[in-house]
């Protein structure tokens, strides 16, 4: 667990907001300084009570949807070593107050009609633009017992959160990039244990952007489809061109821009919001995938520290096409209107089914994780959920701003324990 003092953090908050504000708002400058100096002097404890008060906050939390959400990194997606040098710059902490308005919370309600919503805005047909080459019989796996190699066959992308110059979450010395990666590293080594193969996005402490996350990820799930495809007999071009935009992804490793502006950086067809026919490809090859998972791992944090217990989110149909249609109505003159609705393509039972294991299997091991709102699974709206049409969850193990919350996310002991019930949880999720 990395080690800084407090003062430390502040100051380098400091000076990181204020690189990024001096050129706009002397005002908030000014606001801003006075709060930290204040912090400075009161030596007052939990950075994550701090105010987001960068006005350029990241949209690298969790991969929510932002105007600026962003993009990135390099092709090998599996490592094993790992050698944790957190050189933490704090970066505002998301938080459950960050979902956007009306978002149902939800995840067990039903769809809302998405094929009539997208078709009424004159968008795609419900059904998948590309023939089924590919689909595993998941059948093969009911019934395994553990001790024989249950998941051999079976995929799981685990994508510790954070890293490097994005330290997620701050709890006085601890950073939420550190505990992310030692539950995924614990993780990865139980699953294989189990004989499914493990990719890791990253497993060090350096930065990996959102969508260097999704290119690799999807790269992962091309590469695989390509010599199946061409066996089909299908044109394949148009998974070239995937490719070669999933490279572009993963080699512009930079967030925090809006390419819609011109700025640097890429997210490829990944708009977050209506997609074009490559990217409808896209979804529809990752639907195929269902020997595949994935799985963020993450920690929340919230101003309110009374909050706790392990939550577990994912881009639902009726959300993500509810959210679609509002983002729409409010910003009209979007340039990539019309756009062609089509994140209502995912296998919400499946999402949902996964979570719910997660959260019964942790719980199981780690009671005190549980949630107290008795609500623990949740439509939320994350890059990887959206953009990734897998089965996927983002799971947040705890709150880093809850003390008790926080002892279990740094305790290797408790670490362990999470790590095998969310492993337990993958395996009841293929043999079950
Ligand atoms: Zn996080």
């Amino acid at each position: 667990m990395a080690k800084f003092g407090k003062q430390t953090v502040v100051i380098l908050c400091y000076n990181t907001a204020m690189k990024k504000i001096l050129q706009r708002a002397p005002k908030i400058v000014f606001i801003i300084f006075f709060l930290v100096m204040l912090m400075i002097i009161s030596s007052c404890g939990n950075l994550p009570g701090l105010p987001n008060t960068d006005p350029s906050a990241s949209p690298t939390n969790h991969g929510k949807i932002t105007a600026t959400s962003s993009i990135t990194a390099s092709p090998t997606a599996v490592r094993t070593e790992p050698s944790p040098t957190p050189t933490p710059t704090p970066v505002p902490a998301p938080t459950l107050q960050d979902f956007p308005e009306g978002i149902p919370r939800d995840s067990t309600d039903p769809v809302a009609e998405p094929e009539r919503i997208a078709n009424e805005r004159g968008g795609w047909p419900a059904e998948s633009s590309l023939h089924d080459f590919y689909a595993a019989e998941l059948s093969q796996y009911r019934g395994r017992a553990e001790d024989a190699s249950p998941l051999k066959g079976i995929t799981v992308i685990v994508d510790p959160g954070h890293g490097g110059k994005d330290p997620g979450a701050i709890a006085g010395d601890c950073t939420e990039k550190v505990s992310n990666l030692q539950i995924s590293l614990l993780l990865a080594e139980r699953l294989r244990t189990y004989g499914a193969e493990v990719l890791l996005t990253r497993t060090e402490d350096e930065y990996v952007s959102l969508y260097k996350r999704i290119g690799l990820g999807s790269m992962f799930i091309a590469e695989r489809a390509l010599p199946r495809l061409a066996e089909s007999g299908a044109d394949t071009f148009w998974l070239r061109q995937l490719q070669a935009d999933y490279q572009k992804m993963i080699e512009v490793n930079n967030d925090n821009v809006d390419p819609r502006r011109g700025e640097i950086g890429y997210r490829g067809q990944a708009q977050g919001i209506g997609v074009n026919e490559l990217w409808r490809k896209h979804m529809d090859l990752q639907r195929l995938a269902n020997d595949v998972l994935w799985l963020s791992i993450h920690s929340n944090s919230s101003l309110n520290t009374d909050i706790r217990g392990l939550k577990l989110f994912f881009n639902t149909n009726r959300g993500t096409v509810d959210l679609e249609n509002r983002m729409l109505t409010k910003e009209p003159n979007c340039e990539i209107l019309p756009a062609n609705p089509s994140y209502h393509l995912y296998d919400d039972a499946a999402r949902n089914r996964l979570a719910q294991f997660i959260y019964a299997e942790v719980i199981a091991l780690v009671p005190e994780l549980k949630d107290p709102a008795d609500n623990p699974v949740l439509s939320g709206n994350y890059a990887f959920t959206r953009e990734i049409n897998l089965t996927s969850v983002l799971v947040e193990i705890g709150f880093m701003s809850n003390p008790e919350d926080l002892k279990i996310i740094i305790d290797p002991a408790k670490q362990a324990k999470v790590a095998e019930g969310i492993a337990r949880a993958v395996y009841k999720h293929y043999t079950q």
